[in-house]
């Protein structure tokens, strides 16, 4: 046998069987179950695969193709290796970021498209796996109240992916052509201070500028205000300038803060009167975190059949009365890797109509390309050519495995574990909820030293310039309360929290540092939210401690 046959001989075996051979098949899974046998013993009482690894960066760079083939089982080794020092998200002692556990189905719904490879470009070379997108377009369209029979929706490359398709739509309904001819009038985008910053990013890539991002200030409840927004668009289309989009934040990264969509779309919609506008702003609603709520836009909080507490349904209802107008958006911003529980990337853009799409079609945008035709072609006005089948398949997974009444449960369930946490956070002379006004499963918070008096600092901290030296002593103590609590947590007995560098910044321009509690975990529990608390205590004495000592 030639060389090069007996090599290829061996890596068949590393390719799934093209026939049915159970005995392969077997062992596929057994390969897997074997680097999951490894992850496993990476386990521990502590949220993280393995101990705290440091990166090395300079071995990284040393490395180089191999000229010898490796066997799987060596392949797989490496490659478990590299989850050593990951946060298990899924651990009870993990309250990071918006960073979901996976569920099982859409693991298996991301796993099967990796094996059989759809690509979603079109349905030629995807077949039912392209159903499944319209399947989780339809249903999601259903869910925050978009008509599904019109509504058009594309998986892509993440929360940011879902922004630039609605700026670029946009662009084409305020500047018609500039796809074609590039972008000659000057366009804003319009968002609040608190968008995600994928908004400038957006901005920077179409050509827009980023320079053309008008940030209009939020309120101290995190959300846009409204009146400003009236004024700083007004003022924009005065000085001739085209609105090419209007971004409501629908859950704010940092504090779950929603925009008044309502008003937006008033304000939108008057000004196309006021000026005579001959286009209509497209207004995007950012909800990649928010949209997960919509299941309780037909739960009756009065009943409240699901028996949640007094202060869960109090929360859930203040979520609920801004995200029940999600339908009022002209497209929407999905993550269901963020509050839907799948693996990344799976994020949806939807549009209120397909008819949309047209805009920003390849080739003869007259032509009514998309689902009329029969045949489904996503890649005459998706930005990627291939895409993958797992997004939609693992969002699919869960919104059959949720039901309303299984999402409804878990982000409850949230949402309660965090109102325990203010409750508590509340209690405490020491500590002050910042986002207080904001219901989500996000707690932003700071801890003072002895003898502050937390009734009135947080708002002079924010107001007054005098009190600067102080603002900045503070950011510095919570610093310090989160290395102390992270260490705790990383030897399993506390809680990984996050800390974030700048919550807003004060009126005189300094940044505000909060202590950040993200509770995402369906394994949450009270114990694991006393659990933060005493670690934070244990952590103000130690510092108190240590100031005795130096002094
Ligand atoms: C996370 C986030 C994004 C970016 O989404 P990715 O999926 O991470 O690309 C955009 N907007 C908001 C409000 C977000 O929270």
């Amino acid at each position: 046998m030639a060389e090069y046959r007996q090599i290829l001989k061996e890596l068949r075996q590393a390719f799934p069987q093209p026939v049915s051979n159970q005995v392969h098949d077997s062992y596929v899974v057994f390969s897997f179950m074997r680097a999951l046998d490894q992850v496993d013993a990476m386990k521990s009482a502590s949220p993280l695969l393995g101990g705290p690894v440091e990166l090395d960066y300079a071995a990284a760079r040393r490395t180089r193709m191999p000229d010898d083939s490796s066997t799987l089982e060596e392949v797989n080794k490496q490659l478990v290796e590299h989850l050593a020092g990951m946060f298990i998200w899924g651990h009870p002692r993990s309250q990071i970021n918006v960073v979901p556990a996976p569920t099982i189905p859409s693991i298996v719904g991301g796993l099967l498209p990796s094996i059989y490879n759809p690509n979603l470009c079109s349905d030629e070379s995807s077949r039912h796996v392209a159903v499944a997108e319209i399947e989780v377009t339809a249903a999601t369209a259903d869910l925050v109240g978009y008509d599904p029979d019109r509504a058009g929706g594309i998986f892509t490359f993440g929360g940011t992916g879902t922004l630039l398709y609605a700026a670029k739509i946009g662009l084409e309904k305020a500047c018609p052509g500039s796809g074609k001819t590039g972008q000659r009038e000057p366009a804003v985008i319009v968002c609040s201070e608190r968008a995600h910053y994928a908004c400038r990013t957006v901005a920077n890539w179409l050509g827009i500028g980023e320079d053309n991002v008008i940030q209009v200030p939020a309120s101290a409840n995190n959300e846009l205000r409204p009146c400003l927004l009236e004024s700083m668009c007004r003022d924009a289309l005065k000085e001739g300038k085209k609105i090419a989009m209007i971004v409501a934040t629908m859950g704010t990264t940092d504090a779950f803060g929603l925009d008044d969509l309502e008003a937006i779309r008033t304000i939108r919609d008057d000004l196309v009167d006021e000026f005579s506008l001959d286009y209509v702003p497209h207004i995007h609603a950012d909800a990649v975190i928010g949209w997960a709520w919509s299941v309780f836009n037909d739960y009756d909080f009065e009943e409240n059949r699901l028996e949640f507490r007094n202060r869960t349904v109090r929360a859930l209802a203040g979520t609920a009365r801004r995200i029940r107008h999600l339908g009022l958006s002209d497209s929407l911003g999905i993550d269901f890797h963020k509050t839907g529980f799948t693996p990344y990337v799976s994020s949806m853009f939807l549009t209120q109509t397909e008819e949309d799409y047209k805009l920003i079609a390849r080739g003869d945008s007259t032509m009514p390309y998309l689902f009329q035709s029969g045949d489904y072609h996503p890649a005459k006005y998706t930005l990627e050519t291939t895409r993958s089948g797992s997004g939609p398949m693992a969002a699919l997974a869960n919104l059959l495995l949720f039901g309303k009444d299984g999402l409804r449960s878990i982000l409850g369930h949230l949402v309660s574990m965090a109102e325990v946490l203010r409750e508590h956070l509340e209690a405490h002379a020491s500590t002050s909820v910042l986002n207080n006004e904001n219901f989500g499963p996000v707690t932003l918070f700071r801890v003072y030293p002895d003898g502050v008096d937390t009734f009135s600092e947080p708002e002079r901290e924010q107001a007054d310039p005098t009190y600067r030296e102080r603002l900045l002593a503070h950011n510095d103590y919570n610093r310090r309360i989160y290395d102390l609590v992270h260490e705790d947590a990383l030897r399993g007995e506390g809680v990984v929290i996050s800390l974030t560098d700048c919550y807003r910044e004060t009126d005189y321009g300094e940044p505000v540092v909060a202590l950040k509690s993200y509770i995402m975990t369906p394994f949450s529990d009270e114990k694991y939210v006393d659990a933060v608390l005493e670690s934070i205590w244990k952590a103000r004495r130690a510092i108190a401690e240590q100031e005795i000592a130096s002094q």
